[in-house]
């Protein structure tokens, strides 16, 4: 990260000495008013105006009784705070440039470009009307403001141009012309025209759309309101990008009225410093220092209203304070970006290298803004894009960093859930044994017929009670991943003898048929888990017994396919019960959930029993079905690979097909 820092700041120094270097380069090309062109290859290079043109203020010159005049002025250069003949120029005001231009007497098609000058011009060639931008007057009620930056190709045919420029201004707060006037190849020119607005145009959309992009993660993600001020800062500098200095937006509608854009210019520096300031003290609250942010705030705040509610000549001169108060901004910002640094917030660093590259291009724009250098546009596009990318990137981290603070405490909360699940489980299991037992005994020792009713019921109830807990301990313990498997040996037909001997009693009391349907051929000894086997079946064949009022419950088992090593067993759970609708036979296989509100209260149970069985298959690679209607029955049933163990020899069952009725 620091190599590359440290390269895009070389890139950057680089371009900057390259560009003033350019900037400064041999004399200025007129000379009392005149400047000789006569030898200088125009097809090749780009010439700028520069130098003494003759001057006269306080008068439009009729270019068509020019006479000669001997005060000069230095272009580019505004005319306020300057002298002229011991008199002190003022921005409002009006004034004439005259420069002749001396062209090579066979050259080809040749182009001026004009910027925009404070605040309206008219422009003369050799007495004739060439161009103008507003309507300079000797009074503000005749004149107009206009900003349009120009390329025009010169009259043909002419080896001498006489440059007749009036100016005025009565609206700003600036006066004359501050940036340079060129000379060259209409192709030439053009083309740079063109780069540079299409350019400020791909800028201007990249933080637009960048900044629409936050402004929906804003309102559909989490109303982060650092991601909101970001989101409106981006929107606002993007119009700054087009709606300033090269004024590209001006070149595509060049119609559109001064004052709006210029209110607009303002309003959209001014509180874009607002909401960046905004911004990071949302990003970083605990490093910001309160007082001193809310007087920065409040500067920004009364600033930035000015343009929409007072007259250009008073906005436009505040420009100067404000740029005292914007650097004061970013060596604050610096300084909360530096602390949230040290103390290791989310993206501190990018936000440290992004108010370096900020500075950087700060400080460019304020030594082309005095008029010390003239910058690459390349270098405070890369700036821009530099600076805005790693916002955007502080800001990705930060919702990624979000994410993961969430994601870890939902992990965490649910760890603990489990624990304490466990604990708590593991805790009631130990006495609720020895209430057990202790009834168990208590049966055992003649009791009276009266109180032998009530031991039933308390037995009745410790079980169950016990089954509910063990329920929820295996639950948490699959959902803490700790649930492990025996790998032993077992006969799972007898195994099936045994839960159904178990259901008998509950089969025997409700009146209902018990079946146990083995296969024909003997089964071998397979490899298993015999406890997590009868866990399953026997909460298949209890809820089966459980939901069937009349008709029967068949235990099924089916040899579903071999091989040398392994065998596949299918097990069914066949009832004649109430049947599972459609709907919720998928929400049934879900923890604590029963088909029915109802269920709970007519037959009992908590919802756990599905639950724990489909994991426990899961777990080992069998999937719990479902085959069922509403009031007509249910099928529960899956199949299991087992390998075939080596040392024992199936014990051979029966035959003929196996039958266990039970009445
Ligand atoms: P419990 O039986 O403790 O409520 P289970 O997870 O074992 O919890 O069952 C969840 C729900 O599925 C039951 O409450 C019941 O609504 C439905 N259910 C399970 N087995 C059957 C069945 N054989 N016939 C009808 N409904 C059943």
């Amino acid at each position: 990260m620091i190599k590359f820092n440290v390269s895009v700041f070389l890139i950057v120094i680089a371009c900057l000495l390259g560009e003033s270097a350019l900037a400064t380069e041999g004399d200025p090309i007129v000379k009392s008013g005149v400047a000789d062109l006569r030898n200088a290859n125009l097809k090749l290079t780009t010439t700028p105006l520069n130098g003494e043109w003759a001057f006269t203020w306080n008068k439009l010159i009729d270019p068509s009784a020019v006479t000669p005049v001997n005060n000069y002025i230095h272009l580019p250069q505004l005319w306020n705070g300057n002298q002229l003949n011991g008199q002190l120029l003022t921005p409002q005001g009006f004034g004439t440039y005259q420069c002749i231009v001396l062209l090579p007497v066979n050259r080809g098609p040749l182009a001026i470009r004009l910027p925009d000058f404070y605040s309206s011009y008219s422009l003369y060639i050799n007495g004739i009307y060439f161009t103008g931008n507003g309507t300079p007057a000797t009074t503000p009620a005749g004149y107009t403001p206009h900003w349009l930056s120009k390329t025009l190709v010169l009259p043909a045919n002419a080896d001498t141009l006489q440059l007749v420029l009036q100016v005025a201004n009565f609206s700003h707060a600036k006066g004359g012309i501050k940036k340079e006037i060129l000379i060259g190849d209409y192709d030439q020119l053009q083309f740079q025209r063109d780069k540079w607005i299409a350019t400020d145009f791909l800028l201007a959309g990249c933080l637009f759309m960048g900044g629409l992009f936050f402004f929906s993660l804003f309102l559909f993600g989490k109303n982060d309101k650092a991601t909101l001020y970001f989101s409106l800062f981006s929107m606002v500098y993007s119009y700054r990008i087009v709606g300033s200095n090269f004024y590209a937006l001006h070149s595509v509608f060049p119609n559109l009225p001064w004052e709006i854009t210029t209110r607009l210019e303002y309003f959209t520096l001014f509180s874009s410093i607002l909401l960046f300031l905004k911004y990071v003290c949302e990003l970083y609250p605990k490093d910001i220092y309160k007082p001193i942010t809310r007087l920065l705030g409040t500067f920004c705040l009364v600033v930035s209203i000015t343009p929409l509610v007072t007259p250009p000549l008073f906005f436009t001169r505040i420009i100067n304070p404000f740029l005292l108060l914007m650097f004061f901004c970013i060596a604050y910002v610096l300084f909360v970006f530096l602390k949230a640094y040290f103390c290791k917030r989310a993206g501190a660093t990018f936000a440290l290298i992004s108010i370096a590259v900020l500075m950087m291009v700060m400080f460019i724009i304020n030594l082309e803004y005095f008029g010390i250098i003239i910058p690459a546009r390349e270098v405070v596009f890369i700036g821009y894009v530099l600076f805005f990318f790693l916002q955007s990137l502080i800001l990705s981290f930060r919702f990624a960093h979000t994410l993961q603070l969430a994601k870890d405490q939902a992990v965490e909360g649910l760890r603990a859930k489990s624990e304490f699940l466990s604990t708590m489980s593991h805790e009631i299991r130990t006495p609720l044994n020895s209430v057990i037992g202790m009834t168990h005994l208590m049966l055992k020792n003649n009791p009276r017929k009266d109180q032998r009713e009530q031991l039933d019921v308390l037995l009745f109830s410790g079980s169950n009670l016990l089954s509910i807990v063990n329920n929820i301990l295996d639950y948490s313990k699959i959902e803490a991943g700790k649930i492990t498997f025996e790998h032993i040996e077992m006969d799972v037909p007898h195994i099936l003898h045994n839960i159904v001997s178990g259901a008998k009693n509950s089969v025997f009391e409700k009146g209902i048929k018990l079946h146990l349907s083995l296969p024909e051929q003997s089964l071998p000894i397979v490899m298993g888990d015999p406890t997590r086997l009868t866990q399953v079946i026997s909460n298949l064949l209890g809820n089966a017994v459980k939901f069937t009022q009349e008709g029967k419950v068949t235990l099924e088992l089916k040899v579903a396919g071999h091989d040398k090593e392994n065998i596949k067993l299918s097990f069914f759970v066949h009832d004649t019960g109430i049947g599972i609708s459609k709907e919720k036979q998928e929400v049934i296989f879900e923890q604590f959930t029963q088909a029915d509100s109802t269920t709970s209260r007519g037959y009992g149970g908590t919802g756990l029993g599905l639950a724990i069985s489909k994991k426990i298959l899961e777990l080992q690679g069998a999937r719990l079905q479902l085959n069922s209607e509403e009031g007509k029955g249910a099928t529960f049933y899956f199949t299991q690979n087992f390998q075939m163990s080596n040392n024992s020899i199936a014990p051979l069952i029966n035959k003929d097909k196996q039958q266990n009725d039970t009445a």
